[in-house]
C-alpha cells in the first residue's frame, strides 16, 4: 500500500495554511509540552497499541482522533473521533490533520513516506527515520552493526547460488527471513541442512536475510522510552515465550543474572541514544548459555511484551509514550510486583469468557474490543501480579485457557536465575 508521497504531499501543503507547520521540535533539557491537555492528538493506526495509548492519553486529559481503514476499530471506540480511512488516502489524511495538533502513529508497518509528509506540516515527534530501516530486516542489521550492538553473522542475498555461498560461510544451522513484511515468525525457514527446503526463487530474489541460528536459552526484551529532550528512561527486561512464532508469555522481571540484566539495559540504553528517536523502542534479544546477549529485533512503538507493564511499573509503557511525544517529562519507572502478562488469542476466547467470572483478583484482564476472533488473532491479554513469579505460573498452568507451560518453556524459566 505504498503512497504517492509527492503528489500526496503536494496537494495536502496546497490545502493547509503555512501558520500550521510554524513548530520546532526543541532539543532543550527543559521540556515544555508541545501539546498541551485539551488539544487533539492524531492517531495513524487503530489498533490495541493505540488503543492503550489513548486510555493512557485520556487520563493525561488529551483528546484523540483515530484514522483507520476499519470503522469501529480498538483504538477507534476509545478515541473521541475515528475517520475511516485508507492511511494512503490524500482527503483522509488531510482531516487528520485538520482535527490534530499533533500526529503519532500507534503501528510499524506504516509507510515512512506518509509520516514524513505528514511531519513537514504538523508535530510528529516519533518522526520517520526509524520506520525507515526497522521494516526491512536488512537496513536494520546494518544499523545495529554500525551501533557495534552484537548480533547473529548474517548476509542478504538475491540469488539461490548466493545463499548457497552464504550458508557456507556462515555455516549450518540458519535461519532465512524474507526482509520486509514477515512478522510474528511469517517468511521464515529453518535449515539445518543443504537438502532442507528453500524458500522459492522469486522470494529469494526479491532478497533474504541469511542469519545464523542462535542457539539461545532465553528470549528477552527490553523497552526503551526517550523524549523530545533526550531523556531516557529502560525498563528492566522481561523474558518471553513464543508458541506457533507468536508471543505467548511475558515474565516480569526476566529470571536473569544481574550481569545480564545490566548489559541489556546497556544495550538498550546505548541503541537509544544513538537512534535519537523519540517515543518508545522495543529491543528483542537472545540470551545464550554463556551469558551472550545478542540483539535480534527492534520495534518502533510500545511493543505486545511492555504490556505486562501496565500492572506491574509505575509509569506503564503507554503513558511513557505519551510523556515522549507530547513533550511532558519521562516518568522514573517503578516496579509495584511481579507479573506474567499471557495472550489471549482467538482460540483461547471461548475457554477465556468460560473462566471471566472466576478468574482471581491476580488477573487484570485487558480487551481490545475486536468482535471477530481468529486462531492467532491478538483479542487481548491477562497480567497476573503478585509477589512470587512461580505461584504466578502454577496458577497459570493450572487454568484451561491455554496448554500448560512445556518442560523446555519450564526449563527456560527456571534456568540460570533462583526464580522467587
Ligand atoms: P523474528 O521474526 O526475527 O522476531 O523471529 C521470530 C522468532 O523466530 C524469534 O522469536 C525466535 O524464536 C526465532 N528466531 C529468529 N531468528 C532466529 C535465529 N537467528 N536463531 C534462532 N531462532 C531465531
Amino acid at each position: 500500500m505504498k503512497m504517492q508521497s509527492t503528489q500526496l504531499e503536494n496537494s495536502l501543503l496546497n490545502s493547509l495554511s503555512k501558520k500550521e507547520s510554524s513548530f520546532t521540535l526543541g532539543h532543550s533539557s527543559n521540556p515544555s509540552p508541545i501539546v498541551v491537555p485539551g488539544q487533539t492528538i492524531g492517531m495513524l493506526g487503530g489498533g490495541q497499541l493505540g488503543r492503550m495509548m489513548i486510555l493512557e492519553g485520556r487520563r493525561l486529559g488529551y483528546r484523540f482522533v483515530v484514522l483507520d481503514p476499519a470503522s469501529d476499530s480498538p483504538a477507534g471506540q476509545v478515541a473521541d473521533e475515528q475517520i475511516v480511512g485508507a492511511y494512503d488516502s490524500p482527503m483522509a489524511i488531510e482531516q487528520l490533520m485538520e482535527k490534530s495538533d499533533l500526529v503519532v502513529y500507534e503501528f510499524e508497518n506504516i509507510d515512512p513516506d506518509t509520516v514524513r509528509m505528514i511531519e513537514s506540516i504538523k508535530p510528529l515527534p516519533q518522526g520517520s527515520d526509524l520506520l525507515c530501516w526497522t521494516g526491512h530486516r536488512g537496513q536494520e542489521r546494518k544499523v545495529l552493526q554500525d551501533a557495534q550492538i552484537p548480533i547473529a553473522s548474517y548476509q542478504v542475498v538475491t540469488s539461490k547460488a548466493k545463499l548457497v555461498e552464504a550458508i557456507e560461510q556462515i555455516k549450518l544451522p540458519c535461519v532465512l527471513k524474507v526482509l520486509t513484511g514477515g512478522y510474528d515468525g511469517k517468511g521464515q525457514w529453518v535449515i539445518s541442512t543443504l537438502d532442507d527446503p528453500f524458500p522459492p526463487a522469486e522470494i529469494i530474489e526479491k532478497g533474504i536475510l541469511v542469519e545464523k541460528f542462535v542457539p539461545y536459552v532465553k528470549e528477552i526484551s527490553v523497552i526503551v522510552a526517550r523524549g523530545i529532550s533526550g531523556e531516557m528512561e529502560v525498563y528492566p527486561p522481561v523474558m518471553n515465550i513464543h508458541r506457533n512464532q507468536i508471543l505467548h508469555m511475558t515474565i516480569s522481571p526476566a529470571p536473569i543474572k544481574e550481569g545480564i540484566r545490566e548489559r541489556a539495559e546497556q544495550i538498550a540504553y546505548r541503541l537509544a541514544n544513538q537512534l535519537q528517536f523519540v517515543g518508545v523502542l522495543a529491543i528483542e534479544m537472545f540470551v545464550l548459555a554463556d551469558g551472550t546477549i545478542l540483539v535480534n529485533e527492534l520495534s518502533p512503538s510500545p511493543h505486545n511484551s511492555g504490556h505486562i507493564t501496565m500492572d506491574t511499573t509505575n509509569p506503564c509503557q503507554f503513558e511513557q509514550f505519551m510523556r515522549a511525544v507530547t513533550g511532558l517529562p519521562l516518568r522514573k519507572s517503578v516496579r509495584k510486583n511481579t507479573g506474567i502478562m499471557v495472550n489471549l488469542l482467538g482460540e483461547h476466547q471461548e475457554a477465556f469468557f468460560e473462566q471471566f467470572a472466576k478468574l482471581p483478583s491476580c488477573a487484570k484482564v485487558h480487551l481490545y474490543g475486536k468482535s471477530v476472533a481468529r486462531v492467532g488473532r491478538k483479542m487481548g491479554h491477562i497480567n497476573f501480579v503478585g509477589d512470587s513469579l512461580s505461584d504466578l505460573l502454577e496458577l497459570i498452568n493450572e487454568m484451561s485457557i491455554w496448554e500448560p507451560l512445556s518442560g523446555q518453556e519450564w526449563e527456560a524459566f527456571v534456568a540460570i536465575a533462583n526464580i522467587k
